[in-house]
């Protein structure tokens, strides 16, 4: 028993279902007016793996990868992933000529982002795709309007490279109705309008995210870029859950009670002392803490479904480990503590994990600590 419970596979666990992530994808293809769409696979899956999710995501139909840095494109690349490929997060003296030998589509915020990709497309002696991205209103990455002209007419003035496409990100996506979008979607036409009249012929324009595919498909262009939606996570509660958008979570994640014992009334449990048992009673020990990306914010409210009920933990939730109140109930070392899933089996979601620390599910799944294995399931495509 010591041996198993020393073992991580055995510890703990991130089950990732590859069937439903396929069905999302599917889903998510059918919302999209017909644009293709690009799988988000950056921060190694949104914590669920970059290369099973990329092949789970290419076999349902996704014509695009996209990563945030161009490291984490390489990797894709390195480990067979084939076809359109994209990354947008540069530093100065970032992989650029890796990546163009790569084939990836490397994203161009500026001028200096243009004169480091053309130097690195003449040493490799090959044309660069870059994709130029337009600020149409986040203030985050991207060219402002204003200095629009100038990074267009440099780039069509550079034999080095071609503009593959011309693209935005949006800022309040996830809140429908919100002034800032018809906004950005007007200032995304004139830039649009501009380049293409310079002479840009993109072979996609692309500007929405999950809930922007989700609820606005006139800012579908010719390729939708979704992350969370494809793991089966709603982007904000204001949309619905997963299962009202037809979406399943992929991810569950659990972990085997390490321990449970009777403890008497007034029993203080875990650092501070936060909790006190009110009654004699029983506790479990679930051997997965902040280390893990279980949010010590959730102290006290972190949802785990246990010997048929979901309670919460109790007390601070500590680097390795927590403890939730068993009240009485018997559950054996070894049995299986659920934090979150699908949902349908009675165990919490990571939108429920979310409320519980006060952040958005993107957090959740994506903090996953490399200390839990990921067990990609349902692999084969025909298996969902
Ligand atoms: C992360 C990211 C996305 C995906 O966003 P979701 O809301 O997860 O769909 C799309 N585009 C860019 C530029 C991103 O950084």
């Amino acid at each position: 028993m010591t041996a198993m419970t020393q073992n991580p596979a055995v510890r703990a666990r991130a089950e990732i279902d590859l069937g439903a992530l396929r069905a999302n994808v599917r889903t998510l293809r059918a919302r999209s007016s017909g644009a293709q769409l690009m799988a988000v696979v950056k921060a190694d899956a949104y914590g669920h793996g970059a290369v099973p999710c990329a092949r789970a995501a290419r076999q349902a139909g996704a014509a695009w990868i996209g990563t945030a840095t161009p490291d984490e494109a390489l990797a894709l690349r390195a480990a067979g992933i084939e076809g359109p490929m994209m990354c947008w997060l540069w530093t100065p003296g970032g992989p650029w000529r890796e990546a163009i030998e790569a084939d990836i589509d490397v994203s161009v915020s500026g001028m200096w982002a243009l004169r480091e990709v053309t130097e690195a497309a003449r040493a490799a002696g090959r044309t660069a795709r870059i994709q130029l991205k337009a600020d149409t209103g986040l203030g985050r990455n991207g060219c402002q309007p204003a200095d629009w002209p100038e990074l267009v007419h440099a780039a069509l003035a550079a034999p080095e490279v071609t503009v593959t496409g011309l693209w935005s990100h949006l800022a309040c996506a996830d809140e429908p109705g919100h002034p800032s979008i018809a906004a950005q979607l007007s200032v995304f036409e004139e830039m649009l309008g501009f380049a293409e009249k310079a002479g840009v012929t993109p072979e996609v324009r692309h500007i929405a995210n999950s809930p922007a595919t989700l609820t606005l498909p006139e800012s579908h262009y010719d390729l939708v870029r979704t992350g969370i939606a494809m793991y089966g996570i709603s982007p904000a509660p204001e949309l619905g859950t997963a299962r009202e958008l037809g979406l399943r979570p992929v991810m569950t994640l659990s972990a085997s009670v390490a321990l449970s014992k009777q403890v008497p009334a007034g029993h203080g449990v875990s650092y501070g002392h936060h909790y006190v048992t009110e009654h004699e009673t029983t506790l479990g020990l679930v051997p997965l803490g902040y280390a893990d990306g279980i949010p010590r914010h959730a102290s006290g409210r972190g949802p785990v479904l246990v010997g048929g009920k979901v309670r919460t933990a109790a007390g601070r939730i500590a680097m390795d480990q927590f403890v939730v109140d068993l009240e009485g109930d018997t559950v054996e070392p070894g049995a299986r503590a659920v934090l979150f899933g699908p949902g349908d089996a009675g165990e919490p979601t990571a939108e429920d994990w979310a409320r519980a620390a006060d952040t958005i599910a993107y957090e959740i799944v994506t903090r996953i600590g490399a200390r839990v294995p990921r067990v990609h399931v349902n692999e084969r495509s025909g298996a969902a």
